[in-house]
């Protein structure tokens, strides 16, 4: 069996402060089959993850990462579910190419959100029409407001177990 389940993109509410520091802290070890421009965005999910007493382990997993090209319009990145191999996660190069740091933060969160958390999207907003959930699907109404000051709240909500194992591959 295979699943691809894609992500949208709405670059033009996209709209954040670049925090340039991408490709420095680089973790030794690594992930094998991943990205190598991945790796620190795999740290952080980790450790958030830790954080907030949800036991991941993405190298256990097997999970892989690569950042290529696409097919489909506005089509940023997706979560392949395979049965029997690990889960892969694709980035969308060009897409990739157009953001800033903490907009590749939430891309990464975002798909490792279904491939390793199983969530499915959630397009949930509060009254000002700002989306709830990182897990928006990219072709709801709501606008994404992740950035420094409301990312910790974004990862509260990412990790909370009432959204988990939403989808069945
Ligand atoms: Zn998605």
């Amino acid at each position: 069996m295979h699943k691809l389940l894609k992500c949208f993109s709405i670059l033009s509410v996209l709209a954040f402060v670049a925090c340039s520091s991408s490709d420095e802290a680089v973790d030794p070890e690594g992930y094998e089959g991943v990205d190598r421009r991945l790796w620190y965005f795999f740290d952080v999910f980790q450790q958030e993850a830790e954080a907030r007493g949800v036991s991941v382990d993405l190298r256990a997993s097997g999970l892989t990462g690569r950042i290529g090209n696409i097919d489909g319009v506005n089509v940023a990145g997706g979560c392949n579910f395979h049965g029997s191999a690990p889960n892969q996660i694709i980035l969308d190069a060009t897409f990739w190419n157009t953001l800033s740091f903490i907009q590749r933060e939430l891309i990464v969160m975002h798909e490792l959100g279904h491939c390793v958390l199983y969530r499915d999207h959630r397009e949930a907003m509060d009254v000002t029409g700002r989306c709830l959930s990182i897990m928006r699907s990219g072709l709801g109404q709501c606008n994404d407001g992740y950035s420094e000051t409301t990312r910790e709240g974004y990862l509260n909500e990412l990790f909370d177990p009432a959204f988990a194992n939403e989808i069945t591959p």
